[in-house]
């Protein structure tokens, strides 16, 4: 039998508090004689952790602006569809909206959410149930159709969507017109896996797409240009990253309050002679995937410590570390190698993580995290909201940041899902003792929304755009020349020059 004792909480009203989720912890006692004599331990109140907890489970694998599945739910639900394949007929559809550009210049970003609110009503009525629909991320919905072979009824669902998007919108008085084009692809044999999927149902758009607006394509293996581009990409990459050819640059990130510079994030860029830049977004999966990233996240991090060790002391810097990084048995000993040979105190070091480092082998990426973190170096959680946002990762690692996607921070202003998610990120890290950062700030009333919410530090556009190495030294010393000629206005002003353009020389 255990013993719990307790009193009522009550509300400032004198109401009772409601239910409560407490957790127990404890030890059995034993008296002189060596007999169980009871538990001792500690109970205590978990209630806003679990709150936040569902809260975040739904907004997780939900959209916010239109409720339907999001990307990392939608994957996950392709690769359950992949398994099947060979016993049921299934399709993904992939959607781009055309038009949809012109009515955001025109009637502004509210408007063109309510738009996309409305196509995935649509969508979800003309869809038959039981089929996955999820928003993948601006104008691109997806759909997992199973139980589907291609031919006429398939043809005519299709029509179904193309109709039904196309038909006018009445918003807030005005009436809007959008199309919407389609690459479908089937679950042939010979697919790779959901990636291969996905990826040849966006050919396959790329081809409705150039034929014009309001059609569909089906996949065929001639559309297979990007791939080759792929190919070439690994191919070369290989070589530049033994050549040491590949760059870094550096975005700043401010304190909330007063906005002065707390650190930067370093970058990597790629900038391939005949191909032209190439965004990370695009090489540093495929170096994961050709298991060259440990060779170029090395580079990345002996360039950004080398560049951090003539910073002012109080100038932190930020690597990010892909997931193949930090599952090496020997990431902390590589790590503390490079500080030591830069001369450089590793509590200025941070190293952004994200959420798929934890899928696998979790104890050894805990184990590093640990060893990393007891020599002084900050981990923060990166991407925070897009993943799984398993929340016990939170509780098993005291993590020193959190940073919050952008993809929360953009519709800030407009979405009240967004709202509600970055609100109740913000209870949790005030529960769990964690600073925030929010990423992708693009403007004054993105930054003072953010701030009023309780963010620590802030990162984005409206801040300044990554730079080169050498230009920091100037851009922290005109930083502190304007706070001090005017500490009123302090940080923005400084940065005009620096955050025109991304650097590339
Ligand atoms: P991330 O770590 O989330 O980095 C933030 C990205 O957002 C950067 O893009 C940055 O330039 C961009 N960004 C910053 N402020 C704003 C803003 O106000 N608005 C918008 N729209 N974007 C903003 P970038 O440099 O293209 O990097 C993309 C991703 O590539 C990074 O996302 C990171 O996941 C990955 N990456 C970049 N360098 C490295 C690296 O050295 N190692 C690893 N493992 N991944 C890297
Ligand atoms: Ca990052
Ligand atoms: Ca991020």
């Amino acid at each position: 039998w255990i013993r719990i004792s307790g009193k009522p909480i009550f509300d400032e009203e004198n109401r009772f508090a409601g239910n409560h989720w407490i957790r127990i912890s404890g030890k059995p006692i034993f008296d002189e004689e060596n007999r169980f004599a009871g538990f001792r331990g500690v109970a205590s109140n978990v209630t806003d952790i679990h709150v936040a907890e569902k809260r975040i489970a739904y907004l997780a694998y939900h959209d916010p602006l239109t409720g339907l599945t999001n990307r990392p739910s939608f994957t996950a639900a392709m690769e359950r569809a992949f398994a099947k394949r060979l016993t049921e007929e299934a399709a993904v559809f992939y959607l781009d909206l055309d038009g949809f550009k012109q009515v955001n210049d025109q009637y502004g970003h509210a408007m063109g959410d309510k738009l996309l609110a409305e196509v995935a009503r649509r969508l979800l009525a003309i869809i038959p149930a039981g089929n996955d629909v999820a928003r993948l991320g601006g104008d691109e919905f997806a759909a997992i159709i199973s139980s589907l072979e291609r031919g006429p009824r398939m043809e005519a669902l299709l029509g179904d969507v193309i109709e039904g998007i196309s038909r006018p919108y009445l918003i807030a008085g005005a009436e809007l017109r959008i199309s919407v084009s389609i690459g479908v692809a089937m679950a042939e044999r010979d697919l790779q896996g959901q990636a291969d999927w996905l990826n040849r149902a966006d050919l396959a758009l790329y081809r409705a797409k150039e034929e014009g607006k309001a059609g569909y394509r089906f996949y065929e293996e001639a559309m297979d240009d990007i791939v080759q581009r792929q190919l070439r990409l690994e191919r070369d990459l290989r070589q530049f990253a033994e050549n040491g050819s590949l760059s870094v640059v550096f975005q700043p990130y401010v304190r909330a309050s007063g906005r002065r510079t707390a650190g930067f994030e370093a970058l990597a860029r790629w900038d391939h002679p005949e191909l032209g830049p190439v965004s990370p977004l695009e090489f540093i999966p495929i170096a994961e995937r050709a298991g060259l990233i440990e060779e170029i996240g090395t580079q990345v991090l002996e360039q950004a410590v080398r560049a951090a060790a003539s910073w002012p002391d109080h100038v932190r810097v930020a690597v990010n570390l892909s997931p193949q990084q930090i599952h090496r048995s020997d990431i902390a000993e590589r790590v503390f190698d490079i500080l030591e040979r830069a001369g450089m105190d590793p509590r200025r070091l941070e190293l952004e993580i994200t959420e798929t480092s934890f899928l696998t082998e979790d104890e050894l990426v805990l184990d590093n995290l640990r060893k990393l973190k007891a020599e002084g170096i900050s981990i923060a959680l990166d991407d925070f909201g897009t993943g799984y946002s398993a929340l016990s990762y939170l509780l098993r690692f005291p993590f020193d940041k959190l940073k919050i996607d952008k993809s929360f921070v953009m519709p800030a202003l407009s979405g009240h899902a967004a709202r509600d998610m970055l609100e109740t990120i913000h209870n949790l890290a005030q529960a769990l003792k964690i600073n925030i950062t929010a990423e992708g700030v693009e403007n004054e009333g993105q930054a003072g929304l953010l701030e009023g919410m309780g963010c620590h530090f802030l990162q984005g556009y409206h801040f300044s755009r990554p730079i080169t190495s050498d230009r920091i030294a100037a851009y922290l010393l005109r930083e502190e020349s304007s706070r001090l000629s005017d500490p009123e206005r302090a940080a923005g002003a400084a940065l005009t020059d620096a955050s025109r353009g991304e650097a590339s020389g």
